[in-house]
């Protein structure tokens, strides 16, 4: 059995929907509420994560973090934060004398995920923090060794693996109905970025691109869906606009080789539409279309069997699981050994697009 696929048979409860909870009789029903302190008011923050935390159980919006004044007042009004709740990026540190404050949740750009990330694990708060993990393997690590040392939880923002469809086709790569698999198709990208220039998403050193900002959810699910983590990749650039995408790639194409002969055909992209996860096995197959958008992941079988389970809120449900994992102390469905692994595919790939060869992973 796989790391991951190990990891999954012992997430017992953690994995659990929030709402379809079945606990066993020794684990009583949390009723304390985690706090939250969000750090890094941007779009994702704003539109998702904190009206999410609006529907969590098992915790709730308490804390911001920003380097912008101007959003201090909106977000108070709006969620009601007191003002020893609010902390700027030079502040970050007296987080650690606030006990309203149990999880400081990581939203920067991705080049500013390890500083805060050890920030926050550093003043004894449990970390979450968004995809990609970090820029490099290195950087994954060094975010692992603060939080172990300082013993809080890490967990990545992957809301895809507390999907309920999601996690059927997880279930599939443990549980086999279709016989071995032999291929996956993996491809998550949206048509429309284009600047403006000093936008970070433009810029793969700050961790823009199609690679690290989109391609780590076909990563992540190749991994997911076969429960295996691959040896090799074959990758390429396509560079829809040249004239645009001076400082990062549009669309990045990859093929990974697993254990057994496996197969995965991967693309991503910022400049074209593409949402699709296939997995081909020796008796039939199976897929998720959309397989990576906020609400909406469906999918089918060859035998006709719908994908079809529905959740109010995929940010919600996430941060709940993860509320639980800490207030049970279980393990989290999303650790940063499943960041990392991501990141150790993303460099391989940029080493094969640098080299024109099939690297090594
Ligand atoms: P935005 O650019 O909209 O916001 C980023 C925020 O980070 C800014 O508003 C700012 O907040 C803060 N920040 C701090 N330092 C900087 C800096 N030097 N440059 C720019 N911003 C800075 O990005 P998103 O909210 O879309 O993405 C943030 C993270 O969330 C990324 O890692 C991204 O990959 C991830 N994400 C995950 C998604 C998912 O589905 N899991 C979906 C979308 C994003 P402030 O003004 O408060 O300081």
């Amino acid at each position: 059995m796989t790391h991951l696929s190990r990891r999954r048979l012992l997430q017992g409860i953690a994995g659990a929907s929030a709402s379809s909870l079945i606990l066993p009789a020794w684990a009583a029903k949390p009723k304390k509420k985690i706090g939250v302190a969000l750090l890094g008011l941007g779009g994702y923050s704003r539109d998702l994560l904190a009206p999410g935390l609006q529907l969590t159980e098992y915790c709730e919006l308490r804390g911001i973090v920003t380097g912008s004044p101007e959003k201090i007042p909106v977000w108070q009004k709006k969620y009601g934060i007191a003002d020893k709740n609010v902390y700027s990026y030079e502040t970050l540190p007296e987080i650690a004398d606030n006990p309203d404050i149990d999880v400081v949740y990581v939203v920067t750009p991705t080049f500013l995920h390890k500083k805060f990330s050890l920030m926050a694990a550093e003043a004894g708060k449990h970390v979450w923090c968004e995809k990609p993990m970090a820029m490099t393997v290195g950087e994954c690590q060094a975010i692992i060794d603060a939080c172990n040392k300082n013993k809080v939880k890490l967990s990545l923002g992957y809301r895809l693996q507390h999907e309920p469809n999601t996690q059927t086709v997880i279930q599939f790569a443990e549980t086999k109905p279709y016989g071995a698999i032999k291929k996956v198709k993996a491809e998550a990208g949206y048509a429309g970025r284009g600047g403006p220039a000093d936008d970070w998403r433009m810029d793969r050193s700050k961790g823009g691109g199609a690679l690290y900002d989109m391609g780590v959810y076909p990563i992540n699910a190749t991994r997911y869906s076969t429960g295996l983590e691959p040896l090799a990749i074959t990758a390429r650039f396509e560079n829809d606009l040249p004239k645009i995408f001076t400082k990062a790639d549009s669309t990045a194409i990859f093929d990974l080789e697993f254990p057994g002969g496996v197969i995965a055909n991967c693309a991503t992209s910022v400049t074209r539409n593409m949402n699709h996860l296939r997995v081909d096995c020796e008796k039939g197959w199976y897929e998720l279309q959309p397989m990576q958008s906020y609400n909406g992941v469906k999918g089918q079988t060859s035998d006709g069997k719908k994908l079809d389970k529905t959740i109010a809120h995929q940010q919600a449900k996430q941060m709940d699981d993860d509320a639980l994992a800490i207030l049970n102390d279980t393990e989290v469905m999303a650790p940063g050994s499943d960041g990392l692994a991501d990141i150790r595919v993303v460099e391989a790939a940029l080493k094969s697009v640098e080299t024109g060869k099939q690297v090594k992973i």
